[in-house]
Formats: C-alpha cells, structure tokens, sequence
C-alpha cells in the first residue's frame, strides 16, 4: 500500500504560501545541482538468496566540492566523507538493535542482518528530463538513477535495501531523502509492484518496480541545514522505512504512518528544557514549516504525522534543546521485527 510520506522526507512543501519560504527555496535551487559527477566506476557485485539473510547496501553518491570543504577530504580517495561514515554506522547499529530486539523476543531466530558498503554510484547529468531537473531532480528522478546503476550491476534482490546517501543540500525536492513505492519495503518483488504503483496518487512515483527496496538519505541536507545528529537520525528514518508497512505500523501503534512510530519525549536537564527525537519522528517532530535556528530539523516533513498519534509526544512548546537520538523506539523495533517475520515467511 503506497502512502503520502512514502516521498519526500522533510521536503519543502511547494504550495507553502509563505513568500519568505518560496524566496530562499528559489534562491537554493539557483545554486543546486552543482557538482554532480564522480569518476569512481562501479563494481559489480551479485546479491546471494537466503531467507533468513537481509541486506542493507548504503552507496555512497557523488560529493561536489563544497561538500568535502564542509565534511573535510577524509576519505575523499574512496567517496567515503565522515558524515557519511557515521550515517552508514548508525544504520549499522540501528538494524543490530532490530535483531536484538527480536532475538530478546525469540523471534526471527537465525536472522542475519548485513550492513554493507557499496561501491560509489554516480549521478550523471543525462539522466535529466528537463532544465529543472538539472538544478533539483526530483526523489522519482534520483532513485530511478539509482535504480539503473543497481541492474546494470546486477545486484537487486528482494531481500535487500540498497540506501543512496547523496549530498544535495540545495534541493529541496529530495528533501531529506525517500523511499517510493513499489520499491518503498524490503522484500519487494519486481513482478508484484503494479497494484503498489496504481495507489500511489502522487506523480513523483518510481515507476519500473524491481527486486528490493531503494532508499535515498540527503545528508548533503542535514549536514548543512542541522547536524550530525540529525544525519545519523535520518540515515536510520529512510532505511528503516524499508522495514516498515503502514500494516505493521498500524497494528503496533493505531497509526499507519511510520513517523507515528517515533517519539519526541521532554525532560528537565541542566540547561532547561529538552526535547529528544528519535528516528522515524526526526523531521516531523516540530511544527510544519521551516525552522530558522531554535534547533528543530530545518525542514518540515511533508508526510503523514501527527503528534497526537505518535507513540508519545511531550510537545514542542518552551523546549530550550532539541536532541536527535540514533535509538529507535520499541515500538518501531517491534514494527520492523513483525515486518521482518511476514516478509521472511513467505
Ligand atoms: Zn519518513
């Protein structure tokens, strides 16, 4: 079943009649888009059936120059930025708690989770349709990117997410990073994407559903716009929406929408109030629109959410600090794992 917030991740939302958000977002995108190309050539790897195997493969995109002065040129050599080092080991250790979770539970006994690198995709400025897309390709556009390298590989397979970490802080269309449908859920067939693409109302809509889910984090976005906790919060949103159904978020929660799965929980510290987001909540935590510098996500999410279905949400008013956590909640452990055992089931 496809769904709003199976797109744009704290993306701008178009339609904002704010003239101040507009102004910025037109200013951004006539300074995006630069820097996409990579000379680093892929390698061909082949994914291995077994059911009780799931695969996470994160590739890392091509970083302009003004990433690397931001990041720093640690390992420039391999495509490989500090930011996109600790987004890859936050998955790694979020997807470690979702086997933990379940081996506590005895559930998903022999489950081996691989979190893996990928060799660097490139992003080639032929794959635009138009002048726009040049400046901001849109999430169908990058992912169908993403996609093509991936078959020209020859590495999807249905019990794998392939997770594109791209540096794009100026496009507002990627937002933070998605997923879409019929590629949203690990364990996604190529042959069965049809009726998953039909519901999807949204035109910005992967169309040629493959083996596999397919993920992209723009931690281009929440370098420049938040911080590394953000990042790293974020890397672990996108990925874990691929173990998520509105099914499983529904019956774990009441709410269909993944986000609700997080929370956003205030306590008394030394320095005043605090509010602590985990992944899944991340950018819709906050109000809905763009925050200026009182440290809540800078872009509001545009999919589903609401505060007062979230596991818990302590509110975002008279909070001094906010935190991002990089620790799922049980209740998102609990989504992904019951996921995880109908998915392997079959
Ligand atoms: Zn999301």
């Amino acid at each position: 079943m496809a769904r709003g917030d199976r797109q744009a991740d704290g993306a701008e939302d178009e339609t904002d009649p704010d003239g101040r958000v507009v102004s910025r977002r037109e200013l951004l995108a006539s300074v995006g888009g630069a820097g996409a190309a990579s000379a680093a050539a892929p390698r061909t790897t082949r994914a291995t059936a077994d059911a009780s195997r799931v695969r996470v493969r994160v590739y890392p995109g091509p970083v302009p120059l003004h990433g690397w002065a931001h990041a720093g040129v640690a390992g420039m050599h391999r495509d490989w930025p500090l930011p996109f080092r600790d987004g890859f080991d936050a998955i790694e250790t979020a997807l470690e708690r979702v086997r933990e979770y379940a081996s506590q539970h005895s559930r998903l006994e022999g489950l081996e989770v691989d979190v893996e690198r990928g060799s660097p995709v490139r992003y080639p400025l032929s794959a635009a349709d138009s002048p726009g897309e040049f400046v901001a390709p849109s999430l169908s556009t990058v992912l169908e990117t993403f996609r093509e390298q991936l078959a020209r590989r020859d590495v999807l397979a249905e019990l794998t997410t392939h997770v594109l970490f791209c540096w794009s802080p100026f496009n507002y269309r990627v937002g933070y990073g998605g997923t879409l449908s019929p590629n949203a859920a690990i364990g996604s067939s190529g042959d069965d994407g049809t009726d998953e693409t039909a519901e999807t109302a949204d035109s910005d809509t992967a169309r040629t559903p493959v083996d596999g889910a397919l993920a992209v984090v723009n931690l281009g976005a929440t370098e420049i716009w938040d911080s590394r906790a953000v990042t790293r919060n974020m890397a672990i949103h996108e990925t874990l929406h691929t173990f998520l159904t509105p099914e499983v978020a529904a019956a774990v929660n009441d709410s269909p929408c993944d986000h609700d799965l997080g929370v956003a929980v205030q306590s008394e510290v030394d320095d005043g109030r605090r509010l602590q987001i985990t992944p899944m909540a991340t950018s819709y935590a906050g109000p809905d629109r763009i925050r200026v510098a009182d440290g809540a996500a800078r872009f509001a999410g545009r999919g589903c959410a609401n505060h007062d279905a979230f596991s818990r949400h302590d509110g975002y008013e008279n909070v001094d600090r906010w935190e991002y956590t990089a620790t799922p909640t049980d209740a998102t452990l609990e989504a992904a794992t019951r996921y995880l055992e109908r998915t392997l089931s079959q």
